[in-house]
């Protein structure tokens, strides 16, 4: 490869042409078409009556026939001979006008102008990561500023990684022996990931490796520390210690951070700034369940499974059956002698496909080779993860939803797509069963699931129940449910979830006016867009308040944007020779409310649903982000000094 070649370019093809036509076999042929505007600068083949058809999440050939497939492929494998036979060079890099053409074209709708540079700078069509720092102070002044960060999963990791590229010393301090947060601490079986990995992953990282489209724990565990590695990242992390408290010094105008490692010695750094990455998944939440302590066989949390439990032959009662638990059941359900699976609330899903599903060594070479496929393929899985979901979510003020069962007509719309789902799973042979499994709230009002039939499939094996009443209590050897039945089990597994409402738990964090974090949060956390806190001075929350994404996206991406604004803020602190900025106590107070009258107004706020880990104690939602991704994307740009109080 040339030196200036661009990344996304792919690699040169020497492939015969039986290997490109088996190649072409898999792919994703709407991508494809885009691929060879790439490479030929001819964009008639996308104006032509070869085209997708629609749209849906994960539906990555946009519903084209098998012949007009065919076709294409016997197009493709044409203009690939001749990239091939010309040596791989891509034509000219299309105007902005093609690239907003090639969008819409891609994902079957106009793609509003709105949209265009967030897009633009999540695919790098131009090979240059526009999220890269380029802090406008001296080496001097950044060397004298050093940054602790509290966490090394994938946020932690991204804020290393930028603070390295901007010549910050920085310490990451994490809890655990290795990379990843949730995807180190998650081991369970079938743990694995929801959002397609070509879009989940870094976007200045290559994604052309993943063996599935919904890679698996182990392989997104090996992915952050290849990263870690390859930035170099690992020199700069503290494994196995724990922040116990951040206190800020206003004086000094430094935070003295207190850790303590594995073995119990203690320590502290002094840092000009925190960065909290801990995510929001962190701590698990045990039931309090009375007689939990009685049960006298193993009992676990899915988020600390004890791998020394042998769980072939065993009776299992998986308590908490939402996304954990729905990846844990279809996982074990063969091993165990029985399983009970007792599930509080029922869960919407949609269908999957692809779920389980490996990428085929077509795709894998499509991705090295084609010029621009992965960029365009990562765009085919933002764009309907994007803010339709938002919309849809929207809870409409005429609409009667006092039964629970819709919140528009668009939320009854989908309703019965994702009720027809379960019914051509379940079937007809399984009338009680499919009463269990249908919610009675409105969809998408709690986290939806995906399911490829495997979830639903494995409730209707002889060897498991599912269990919709109540527990009452545990006793040495059975959970016993509310109406007195006994379910003797070996085994406990809680799938019940994390603390996810309090945020930065454990850690005592003491601010400018001697204020702790944690009293003045209660169950109300709240950040300026979801990132600073007043009186919190030189704090940056990454995953923070009102940050979390259940209407689409990915937390990867909001995690470019919390760090693009951070490094922000940096800079304003460094180049303006401040000590110390805080936002505004009003800018933060009317960001919150702005937040919460959104949030009301969304499907996840519906006092139908009862049980939700986004709800507080009072039903109100603090960890959420009620915001279009484009809306969020622009707001973090860049900090806007009136925000702040800098000094
Ligand atoms: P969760 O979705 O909050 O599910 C917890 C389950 O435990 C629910 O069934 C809940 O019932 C039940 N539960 C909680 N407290 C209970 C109690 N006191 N009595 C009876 N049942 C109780 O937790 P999770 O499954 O660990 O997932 C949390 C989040 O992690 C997800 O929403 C997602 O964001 C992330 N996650 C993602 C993936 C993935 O990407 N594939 C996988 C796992 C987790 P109710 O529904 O009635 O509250």
């Amino acid at each position: 490869m040339t030196p200036d070649r661009n990344p996304h370019a792919g690699l040169p093809i020497t492939d015969d042409d039986a290997t490109i036509a088996a190649a072409l076999e898999d792919v994703s042929i709407p991508t494809l078409m885009l691929s060879m505007v790439h490479m030929t600068g001819d964009p008639s083949i996308i104006r032509g009556e070869l085209k997708p058809q629609g749209l849906f999440l994960n539906e990555v050939q946009g519903y084209m026939g098998e012949e007009d497939k065919a076709e294409v492929r016997r197009l493709a494998l044409e203009v690939i001979r001749a990239y091939r036979d010309g040596g791989s060079v891509p034509a000219d890099p299309p105007s902005p006008e093609l690239i907003r053409e090639m969008m819409s074209f891609l994902v079957c709708e106009d793609v509003p102008e709105e949209y265009v540079p967030m897009l633009l700078e999540e695919m790098e069509l131009d090979g240059v990561d526009a999220r890269e720092v380029d802090l406008s102070v001296g080496a001097e002044e950044r060397a004298a500023f050093p940054v602790v960060v509290i966490g090394c999963g994938q946020s932690g990791l991204l804020a290393g990684i930028r603070l390295q590229e901007a010549g910050i010393p920085y310490t990451i301090i994490e809890k655990n022996a290795g990379v990843g947060g949730t995807w180190y601490e998650n081991t369970y079986p079938g743990c694995r990931v929801d959002v397609g990995n070509h879009f989940y992953c870094y976007s200045f990282e290559p994604s052309d490796h993943w063996s599935q489209y919904f890679a698996q724990q182990p392989e997104l565990a090996r992915y952050f520390d290849d990263v870690m590695h390859r930035h170099g990242v690992d020199q700069h992390v503290r494994w196995e210690t724990e922040v116990t408290s951040a206190v800020w010094d206003d004086g000094a105008g430094t935070w003295t951070v207190r850790v303590r490692a594995a073995d119990g010695t203690e320590d502290a750094l002094t840092a000009r700034a925190v960065i909290s990455a801990v995510g929001q998944l962190n701590r698990p939440s045990l039931p309090d369940i009375p007689g939990r302590d009685d049960f006298a066989g193993p009992a676990f949390h899915s988020a600390q499974w004890d791998h020394s439990v042998d769980l072939t032959g065993k009776r299992v009662a998986l308590i908490g059956a939402g996304a954990s638990g729905f990846q844990i059941a279809p996982a074990i359900a063969e091993e165990v002698e029985h399983l009970t699976v007792f599930q509080r609330t029922a869960q919407w899903m949609f269908p999957n496909p692809n779920y389980h599903e490996v990428v085929g060594p077509g795709v894998q070479w499509a991705l090295r080779h084609l010029p621009f496929y992965g960029r365009w393929y990562r765009f085919l899985l933002f764009w309907p993860a994007c803010d339709g979901g938002l919309a849809a979510a929207r809870i409409d003020p005429a609409y009667d939803s006092s039964d629970g069962r819709a919140v528009s007509e668009t939320n009854e719309f989908t309703r019965q797509m994702f009720t027809d789902w379960i019914v051509s799973q379940i079937g007809e042979d399984h009338p009680d069963l499919l009463a269990k499994v249908i919610p009675d709230y409105p969809a998408t009002g709690k986290r939806t699931l995906q399911d490829n039939g495997s979830w639903l499939q494995t409730l209707t094996r002889a060897d498991v129940d599912l269990v919709r009443t109540g527990i009452d209590h545990i006793e040495a050897d059975a959970v016993v449910t509310e109406d007195g039945i006994r379910h003797e089990v070996d085994v406990i597994v809680f799938a019940t979830g994390f603390q996810a409402n309090r945020f930065l738990f454990p850690i005592e964090v003491v601010g400018r006016a001697g204020e702790v974090l944690a009293e003045r949060w209660g169950d109300r956390p709240s950040a300026y867009l979801g990132i600073t806190v007043p009186g919190f001075p030189n704090l940056f929350c990454m995953y923070g308040p009102g940050t979390n994404l259940a209407h689409g996206g990915s937390l990867i991406f909001h995690s470019e944007c919390q760090m693009r604004y951070i490094t922000g803020c940096l800079d304003l602190l460094l180049s303006s020779g401040a000590t110390a900025m805080e936002p505004r106590q009003e800018v933060h107070d009317d960001y919150y409310r702005r937040v919460q009258e959104e949030l009301k107004g969304l499907v996840w706020s519906h006092p139908s649903i009862q049980h939700s880990w986004f709800k507080n104690p009072d039903g109100d939602i603090h960890v959420l982000s009620p915001w279009r991704l484009v809306d969020y994307w622009t707001w973090t740009q860049r900090p806007d000094p009136e925000d702040f109080v800098v000094r």
